[in-house]
């Protein structure tokens, strides 16, 4: 049996094997307005706690009359702290001491210090990559970490570019992880398509796709499962779900994002070394970084993984996202 298609506000079932696949759609495409310049505004708030921690340590550091090599001890320690990392932190004291003089003063090591930082993060935006024709974007990472949050931040951020958005709730193995997500559907009025509890999560996004072809979508943002403890099942599972994106829609999924927790500091780092096991990922979406004193990882992160971070994740409300920029990043943490 097809879909059935009904109107607005409307529930679909199609037999897949036997198994009938709720669909909810409640379909709502108008665009809203987005208030970006007060969301940036935020950065600097939301960083206050990592920022304190290095300010604490750095005290009067830039302004004083120490010498170089003491005020990078002092720095090196800061970054410690703010749970950098001590394999950045020693590539950022290397390069800071091999970048500078012995007699430089505080200012120029401070500015030299912002360089090597955005540096590290990747000198540029790098946004997403969303192709001219339709685009699915994967969400992978371990429980917790803000995935399902994440894939409603971006909706709404799409919803508000007039994009039409659809959302497929491929976490199954977690009843509750499908209800969040349609209600987050609800909530921004985009159509949801969830399986049933324990259904194969590669089925959901089967279906999902039918429907988003079948409707001239722009956008399909796929939740997933992240149960770290049966990793190589969720590996293989994960792999299924992009091969069916693969074969339904050629080029897709044009992004798949690692969800990483800020807070949990520099344990995101392993987190983030078992998900690199799942080939493709292109980019990070940093969740949590509001309220955290570990914003250093940010550092660490994009320096050890070699990934753009594309997002930042400043709050649970759907509009506390930001494109990640760099250089804001660092005058947000330094100046
Ligand atoms: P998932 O299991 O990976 O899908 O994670 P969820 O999206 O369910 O998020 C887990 C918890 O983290 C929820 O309570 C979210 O509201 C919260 N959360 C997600 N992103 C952020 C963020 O950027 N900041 C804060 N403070 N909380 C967040
Ligand atoms: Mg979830």
């Amino acid at each position: 049996m097809g879909p059935a298609v009904t109107g607005p506000g409307f529930l679909l079932e199609i037999k897949n094997g036997g198994t009938p696949v709720i669909l909810t759609f409640i379909d709502n495409r108008e665009s809203r307005p987005y208030n970006f310049g007060a969301v940036f505004a935020n950065l600097r708030e939301k960083l206050s706690r990592t920022r304190n921690t290095l300010r604490e340590r750095l005290g009067g550091l830039f302004q004083s009359g120490k010498e170089r090599d003491k005020i990078l001890d002092d720095l090196a320690e800061a970054l410690i702290l703010a749970d950098t990392g001590v394999a950045t932190t020693e590539k950022i004291i290397r390069d800071l001491k091999e970048g500078t003089k012995k007699d430089d003063g505080p200012a120029v090591i401070e500015n030299a210090l912002k360089d090597e930082i955005i540096r590290l993060l990747g000198s540029s935006t790098s946004g997403l990559a969303l192709g001219s024709g339709r685009t699915v974007i994967m969400f992978v990472g371990v429980n917790g970490g803000g995935k399902t949050t994440s894939v409603a931040k971006l909706a709404s951020r799409m919803l508000a570019d007039g994009k039409g958005v659809m959302l497929a709730a491929a976490d199954t193995f977690r009843a509750a992880a499908q209800e969040q997500l349609t209600l987050w559907g609800e909530r921004l009025g985009i159509p949801v398509i969830r399986g049933h509890y324990g259904a194969d999560p590669a089925s959901v996004v089967f279906d999902a796709l039918q429907s988003f072809k079948a409707r001239g979508l722009d956008i399909l943002l796929v939740d997933t499962a992240g149960r770290i403890h049966t990793n190589t099942n969720l590996m293989n599972e994960l792999e299924k779900v992009r091969r069916i994106i693969s074969r339904e829609i050629p080029g897709a999924p044009q992004e798949i994002l690692l969800v990483l927790d800020s807070s949990i500091g520099q344990n995101a780092l392993v987190q983030a070394r078992e998900f690199l096991k799942f080939s493709g990922i292109t980019g990070i979406f940093l969740t949590k970084l509001d309220g955290t004193a570990k914003g250093g990882s940010v550092i660490a992160i994009a320096d050890e993984l070699s990934l753009p971070i594309k997002f930042v994740g400043l709050g649970e409300n759907e509009k506390d996202m930001i494109e990640f920029s760099p250089r804001e990043f660092v005058d947000a943490l330094l100046s």
